[in-house]
């Protein structure tokens, strides 16, 4: 069978522009409508309000977690309630020291550069970036060879807030020049079912509680996922349920899309049935895993993996991934010890 990966319903990244706009319509703009996360929302509330007491910008700030939990968002918040511009980039764009010098100096004072995937930054980009954030400097060389000098430019004083899903694969240096690392958590059920209520009503779209928290339950945890199922589940309740998503409509739509009860796509369960199949459950190395389903290793690392680590699926052991008995008996499937152990 062949699994279309690109347009996969639980995938977190974006999906299309028309995605892309409705999630920028339902960002929160303010720390108080930012739903869960609180030990997140708790100190960076009191380190943007003693910016303000200080008149300083905030510290740089570093968030990671996995992808479509509201890293973005966050950021934008940030720059909102510290009432400075918000600049958006990523680490693959930056692709030149120049790209990053033109972006710093473009910077007001106080304003938030947001740098996503920031893991992806090259070496000499990062170099630039060191003592633009500690010293608020340019360090630019100019020309080659024995004649190559270099000026300083100074910059306006500015908050980075990089975002990434892998804070391990940060270089140290860089890691230590931010003020803050947050982790963000996935989300309860409960979490979830208020986001979906919330952008329920900014889309005008008919949902009952339990309707809600149908989708929210199958939702990994994550907002963005959330808020792509309830777009499906109004299709789904107004051509076959008269309008309103109740539970049963989100039931019908989600059994459609193939997630299960626990939010789990044909592609998981694939990831979890090739383990079992064809390496006895494991450890198999993850590189082996990526190969045998034909997704990237990367890609099962950063959006899979920890969704099915978190439900208790699958376990990380140093000789590689395995099944654990859990995984086995949500496919309805037995362990091979358990077999030995009931003859
Ligand atoms: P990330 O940058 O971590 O990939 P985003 O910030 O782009 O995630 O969030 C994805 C979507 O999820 C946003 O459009 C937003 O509507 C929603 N979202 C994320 N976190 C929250 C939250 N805490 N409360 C309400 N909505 C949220």
């Amino acid at each position: 069978m062949d699994f279309d990966f690109e347009n996969r319903i639980v995938a977190p990244e974006f999906s299309s522009s028309e995605d892309n706009d409705i999630e920028i319509s339902l960002r929160p703009k303010v720390l108080g409508e930012y739903i869960g996360q609180d030990k997140v929302k708790e100190n960076l509330s009191i380190y943007i309000e003693a910016a303000r007491r200080r008149n300083e910008p905030l510290d740089h700030v570093l968030l990671y977690g996995p992808p479509g939990l509201g890293k973005t968002t966050l950021a934008g918040i940030i720059a909102n309630e510290m009432g400075v511009n918000f600049r958006v980039t990523s680490g693959p764009a930056i692709e030149k020291p120049g790209d990053l010098a033109a972006l710093l100096t473009n910077l007001n004072e106080g304003d938030v550069l947001f740098i996503d995937e920031i893991h992806r930054l090259s070496r000499a980009v990062e170099e630039v970036l060191y003592p633009a954030m500690e010293d608020n400097v340019l360090d630019i060389i100019i020309g080659k060879g024995p004649s190559a000098r270099s000026i300083r430019l100074d910059l306006h004083k500015f908050t980075l807030v990089g975002a990434t899903t892998r804070a391990g694969q940060l270089s140290a240096p860089l890691r230590d020049r931010f003020g803050m690392l947050l982790r963000l958590e996935m989300y309860t059920p409960e979490q979830l079912s208020s986001i979906v209520n919330r952008s329920a009503g900014i889309l005008g779209i008919d949902i009952d509680p339990e309707g809600a928290l149908e989708i929210a339950s199958r939702s990994r945890g994550t907002p963005r996922i959330a808020n792509r199922l309830l777009k499906r589940a109004r299709d789904f309740a107004q051509v076959m349920c008269e309008g309103e998503i109740t539970k049963e409509a989100s039931s019908l739509a989600l059994d459609r899309m193939e997630i299960d009860e626990l939010g789990l796509d044909s592609i998981d369960r694939l990831i979890l049935k090739t383990m079992i199949k064809n390496y006895n459950g494991g450890p198999v190395g993850l590189e082996t895993i990526a190969a045998a389903i034909g997704e990237e290793a990367v890609t099962i690392e950063d959006v899979y993996e920890p969704y099915l680590m978190q439900v208790g699926f699958l376990s990380r052991t140093p000789r590689g991934r395995t099944v654990t008995p859990a995984g086995y008996a949500h496919l309805g499937m037995t362990m091979p010890g358990q077999q030995r152990l009931d003859v």
